[in-house]
């Protein structure tokens, strides 16, 4: 820390720490710029590192996980909330009109695989786990009642009332199989509004159009399920207003239909049944309102949320597993050991293997995007990004990242090189104090 205050470049780094906005482990690059004029073949500017602290520009690690970054996750996060809400009220070229079209806040559950501990409230007071007089005992001779008026954050939450009886092999083949269930209902939706409105397929693509921003959340059980809004335009998107017979209920039939409709097939392999998915019973259908109870900003608040979190939340491992790490030595919890062991085990299964278990494992089997947005919901986080970096221009065009010239005229020369991340000890604790951020190895290290 001090031979970093002393060091003559110490501004200069300060400056390069203040523009990742205290990004916990930002990249370091080596390289250079070039400049050249095409005409003449004169050098017009270069741009070198080796005059920057320790010769690499440092940049930030643009991560959305929360886990790992906490700085660029916030970003991140911010960068959903304006995309999800524009998709609702306007705004970032979507016009204010889209307010007025039929929009629903959807809640898509994963099927139970077992009984689990949970915290449900009743009027604010906390309700017995699972009080079942006559439940008896399971197979494995563990009752199958539990009458605790568990904590809000004690450690059992999620967990199963017998982990012998619960069935690992079909939540992690769920989370697999859940991307495909979700495109399977978003086509079955469009088929049922199609329906609703008396239309072809065809005849619908010419009236209306179906947009979607989704999340995917961890259940405390390690299950994926979906938070989605779905809204209702005309042929050409958010521009143009639906027909008349769009209405929040048409749409909303049609999301209940779909729902229950659409199931997706996992093959038998050895010691695995056939498995046919479906969604959770748990369905939830909430129209968005302005006024209203469900409101654009909470709606866009709480899928930018989820968007920054994964499975860590589950207590699962924030890195990747292989098959030759000590699973019995993974500083973990019992429940989301076996999630994985079970991806590790179906993962070696040639029938299996377009699922990639093992390399999801840490993901206890999910590996889909945790955020999407069908092509018109409303802007992209590319142009919100683009949008940022024009406002921060200068830096960007002295590393080359923006044309400093016209570009028919210049041709530029770049090269770059990946030499390292993260900080020394002395530095991050510099950093901490520029920045405002939580120190990476302070109290509030998840580490
Ligand atoms: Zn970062
Ligand atoms: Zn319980
Ligand atoms: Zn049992």
């Amino acid at each position: 820390m001090v031979s970093r205050l002393r060091d003559p470049h110490y501004e200069r780094w300060a400056s390069q720490i203040r523009r990742t906005g205290g990004c916990r482990q930002p990249i370091h690059l080596r390289g250079k710029v070039e400049h050249w004029d095409r005409a003449t073949g004169t050098l017009l500017h270069r741009y070198s590192t080796n005059l920057e602290p320790d010769g690499v520009l440092r940049v930030a690690c643009k991560t959305r996980r929360a886990s790992r970054c906490p700085s660029c996750a916030e970003t991140y996060r911010a960068d959903t909330y304006q995309l999800v809400r524009a998709g609702l009220v306007g705004g970032k070229g979507v016009p204010a009109s889209v307010s007025a079209h039929p929009c629903l806040f959807v809640t898509l559950t994963a099927p139970s695989f077992g009984t689990v501990h949970t915290r449900r409230e009743k009027n604010g007071k906390v309700q017995p786990c699972h009080a079942r007089r006559d439940a008896g005992m399971c197979p494995h001779g563990r009752a199958m009642s539990c009458t605790a008026r568990h904590g809000a954050d004690e450690s059992c939450l999620g967990e199963p009332l017998c982990p012998d009886c619960y069935d690992y092999a079909g939540s992690v083949l769920f989370n697999a199989m859940s991307p495909e269930l979700w495109r399977r209902f978003t086509e079955a939706l469009r088929r049922r509004v199609a329906k609703n409105a008396g239309l072809t397929q065809r005849e619908l693509r010419d009236q209306a159009m179906i947009s979607f921003a989704k999340v995917a959340e961890y259940q405390r059980r390690g299950v994926v399920h979906f938070h989605a809004v779905i809204r209702l335009d005309g042929p050409d998107g958010p521009t143009m207003a639906p027909p008349a017979w769009a209405t929040a209920d048409l749409l909303a039939d049609a999301v209940r239909h779909a729902a229950s409709a659409v199931t997706v097939t996992v093959p038998e392999v050895p010691g695995e049944p056939t498995r046919a998915f479906q969604w959770g019973a748990q369905l939830d259908v909430r129209q968005i309102i302005m006024d209203g109870d469900l409101t654009d900003q909470a709606v866009a608040g709480y899928i930018a949320k989820y968007a920054t979190k994964a499975a860590e939340c589950v207590g699962t491992l924030d890195r990747r597993i292989n098959l030759l790490d000590d699973l019995a030595a993974l500083p973990i919890r019992d429940h989301p050991r076996r999630l994985i062991a079970e991806c590790l085990h179906l993962g070696v299964l040639d029938e299996l293997a377009d699922l990639r278990l093992v390399q999801w494992a840490h993901m206890l089997g999910f590996r889909g995007h945790f955020s999407t947005r069908s092509r018109h919901y409303s802007t992209t986080m590319g142009s919100i990004r683009d949008e940022r970096r024009d406002f921060a221009r200068a830096e960007e065009i002295t590393t080359g990242r923006l044309p400093l010239f016209d570009d028919d005229t210049v041709l530029v020369i770049a090269s770059w090189e990946y030499v390292g991340k993260g900080f020394s000890a002395g530095d991050a604790l510099l950093v901490s104090a520029l920045t405002g951020t939580p120190h990476p190895w302070g109290p509030d290290d998840p580490r």
